[in-house]
């Protein structure tokens, strides 16, 4: 789960982490108070999406050269025309594609002096089972730039959860950053802290860029960008409180509510698999017959007939979706009940997109002849072999 900078920044500020002052709105009415609020003389104005790049970004619509999705200034009334300019308005970055993304909340902050921008991050290194640091002086600007073109100005390193945190890391950091004295204290200070944060609330990733030398030599995070590992969600109330959905998949947040395991991706065939496991191989066979697969969708073990009518109708409702594949392996989870869902499912919503049906294992023969009764257009498959390549010719067809 992800969330956006200014929550970021106040979990990072309980854990005695340096941010900047700030006030969160969300009607443009509302900047000017939150601009006497911070005093100023300086304010930056930031659009709060669930994605970077926002200081490049532009907004649709907006003319050519038009300013970015973050803008410092020194009036409070341009604090209160960025605002109008924003909010209601799709910011378009890098990383979010052209659809670009809705601002419905802004950032006010009081202005930092810039002596220097560094690049801080931490993640769970999965091939370590360690939580890394990643750490550089080249920050500000985009870090895959700098790790491919001066992979030598990137620094990482990784903490043993056995020994936590030790004060060698602290100082890897301040020599990373090139900080000596006071600085390289305030560096490992620093470090100390971002690691207890990223521990206690259980972050998969956190990433401070940039993290700057403010004009008077103290170290500032300026930007933050934290996931939440969803499997330790339920430890963290207050971090749940935090979810904003209007930034999330409707599909996927609908999928959440019946417990379905969904995904969406970007191409054209709807899945409905049960195992994981089981759905990663239709993911690829389908790549290995030449389309691309609409979603990841595990309804699971035990699923009940309303679960798979929910996950069917998620699938339909999609309109990328231009054919379906329904492939089962009953072991836990009976084929008959597959089979009903899917009916009840196509009963209520329709079917306008070829279907391939794969059922084997536990009451198959049950489920086909249920599929096979009900009158409706199904594509009926052997194996998985054979469900993929139906599936494929169908779509290509249509
Ligand atoms: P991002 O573009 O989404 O990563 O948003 P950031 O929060 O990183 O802001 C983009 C850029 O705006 C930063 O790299 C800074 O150069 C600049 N910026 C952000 N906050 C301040 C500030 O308080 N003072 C000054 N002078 N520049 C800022
Ligand atoms: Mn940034």
């Amino acid at each position: 789960m992800n969330i956006h900078e200014y929550q970021a920044k106040a979990v990072l500020k309980e854990f005695g982490l340096p941010v900047s002052k700030g006030v969160a709105i969300f009607k443009p009415e509302e900047a000017e108070a939150a601009a006497k609020e911070l005093g100023g003389p300086v304010w930056v104005v930031k659009s709060q999406i669930h994605a970077g790049g926002r200081g490049k970004g532009t907004f649709k619509g907006a003319p050519a050269g038009a300013k970015g999705g973050v803008r410092v200034t020194k009036s409070i009334d341009e604090v209160k025309q960025f605002a109008g300019e924003m909010l209601g308005q799709t910011l378009v970055t890098i990383q979010t594609g052209e659809a670009g993304k809705q601002v419905n909340r802004l950032y006010i902050e009081e202005g930092a002096q810039i002596a220097a921008e560094f690049y801080l991050s931490m993640l769970v290194d999965r091939e370590t089972g360690q939580v890394a640091f990643v750490v550089s002086t080249e920050g500000g600007m985009d870090i895959e730039t700098v790790a491919h073109d001066t992979p030598e100005k990137i620094v990482t390193f990784s903490v043993d959860p056995a020994t936590g945190i030790m004060p060698h890391h602290g100082r890897a950091v301040a020599k990373a950053l090139g900080l000596t004295g006071p600085q390289a204290k305030e560096a490992a200070d620093l470090t100390n802290k971002l690691y207890a944060a990223f521990t206690a609330k259980d972050m998969s990733m956190l990433e401070i860029n940039p993290l700057v030398l403010t004009g008077d030599g103290h170290l500032k995070c300026l930007d933050a960008k934290i996931s939440f590992d969803s499997n330790a969600l339920y430890r963290h109330p207050d971090i749940v409180a935090l979810r904003d959905e209007t930034e999330e998949d409707a599909k996927e947040i609908e999928a959440s509510k019946y417990d379905l395991a969904y995904i969406a991706l970007d191409g054209t065939i709807g899945c409905m698999v049960n195992g994981a496991g089981l759905a990663m191989a239709t993911l690829d066979i389908i790549k290995l017959y030449g389309e691309e697969p609409a979603n990841f969708l595990d309804v699971g073990g035990g699923a009940t007939e309303e679960k798979v009518t929910a996950a069917f109708k998620i699938i339909t409702a999609d309109p990328q979706v231009k054919g379906i594949l329904v492939n089962i392996f009953g072991g836990i989870m009976k084929c008959d009940v597959i089979a009903r869902g899917v009916i009840a499912a196509v009963k209520a919503v329709g079917l306008e997109v070829p279907l391939v049906v794969r059922l084997e294992g536990t009451n198959v023969e049950e489920g086909k002849a249920i599929i096979s009764g009900s009158g409706l257009n199904v594509i009926p498959a052997d194996d998985l072999d054979d469900a993929a390549q139906k599936i494929v010719a169908a779509v290509k067809k249509g």
